[in-house]
């Protein structure tokens, strides 16, 4: 039997390369080993966006288009909205009840943000227990696996610890003690040589039109040493040389060539990039127009996924209350 694994995309924006490659790509290649469950993550979107959630009910419809439309097959994986599911607040509750103030307190990413996000306040009690929350999202379905990046890994182990009290309250082996499918995605930054994010608007979105693609690439920072055509540039340092890399590696060492060498000049060698980037964006460009227009294909979709995910989730929260005798 296929081990289940549960991932989920918070629905804050539009998609973006960074999605593509850092968490669908993988998603993509997971389904055919995996029972997969893919969430998008809604209430784990309001403990950011409680101010502004507008913004949730316009993303949720166009994220899932962006996920199907770049292979995630929902013959293969359940696709669910996680706010359509109770159960995940349900468990969220019960797991609230027996994880110590501590464990959250003492979890790296929650000090972090917290210094680092300055735009809203971030300082909530269910911003302190979104580590119990998605504890509660893996372990309803019983995942044994999550694919995560390394710096989600103290989350999980929380879920780990969490799951081991309830188990050892209880006295029963209720949930898993699941395990990271660690993502090993290439690093993409954006368009300014930082973090590919919306905050810092520097994306090339999934669903960005040809000639926005076009005029965003001509924006790329490049090798800054590189000032006239006739400077040899430094492909090893530059931006688009990465993108190159990553969506046409094919191109590489041609490009590698007419930069060393000062054969072209950026902005050709960019122009030639977006070029590259359309084609490649195609394909997923096409599926995309075809699913806007039958956005009622969309909610069928996820109104099948979300009674697949209740169904799951409502026979653990029933052996859940069975072991706390509830
Ligand atoms: S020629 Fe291309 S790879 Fe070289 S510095 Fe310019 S943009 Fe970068």
């Amino acid at each position: 039997m296929k081990k289940r694994i549960l991932s989920g995309m918070r629905p804050t924006g539009k998609l973006h390369l960074g999605h593509l490659v850092g968490a669908l790509d993988n998603w993509i290649k997971l389904q055919d080993e995996y029972e997969c469950f893919f969430m998008v993550a809604d209430w784990h979107a309001l403990m950011s966006e409680y101010e502004n959630t507008a913004v949730l009910s316009e993303c949720v419809i166009d994220n899932v288009i962006d996920w199907i439309s770049t292979g995630i097959d929902p013959q293969k994986s359940t696709l669910f909205i996680q706010s359509q599911v109770p159960q995940h607040l349900e468990l969220n509750m019960i797991f609230s009840c027996l994880t110590p103030l501590g464990w959250l307190e003492r979890c790296p990413t929650y000090k972090e943000q917290l210094r680092e996000i300055k735009t809203r306040n971030l300082n909530t009690y269910g911003f302190l227990g979104y580590p119990v929350l998605q504890a509660a999202d893996i372990l309803v379905y019983k995942a044994e696996k999550v694919p995560v990046g390394e710096d989600q890994l103290p989350h999980l182990e929380l879920t780990r610890e969490i799951a081991r009290r309830f188990n050892s309250l209880y006295k029963k082996e209720l949930f898993p003690y699941p395990d990271a499918i660690l993502t090993k995605a290439p690093r993409l930054l954006g368009l300014d040589g930082r973090k590919m994010s919306k905050s810092y608007d520097n994306t090339i979105g999934l669903s960005d039109s040809e000639e926005t693609i076009k005029k965003k690439i001509q924006t790329m920072f490049t090798d800054p040493k590189r000032i006239k055509l006739a400077d040899k540039g430094h492909p090893d340092i530059c931006n688009v040389f990465s993108y190159y890399s990553i969506f046409i590696p094919q191109m590489k060492n041609e490009v590698s060539d007419w930069c060393r060498n000062a054969l072209l000049g950026c902005t050709d060698c960019k122009k030639r990039l977006a070029l590259g980037l359309i084609e490649k964006l195609k394909p997923i460009h096409k599926k995309r127009q075809e699913l806007t227009k039958d956005k009622g294909r969309i909610k069928k979709i996820l109104e099948e996924g979300n009674k697949r995910a209740k169904a799951f989730a409502s026979k653990t929260i029933q052996d859940a209350r069975e072991a706390m005798k509830i």
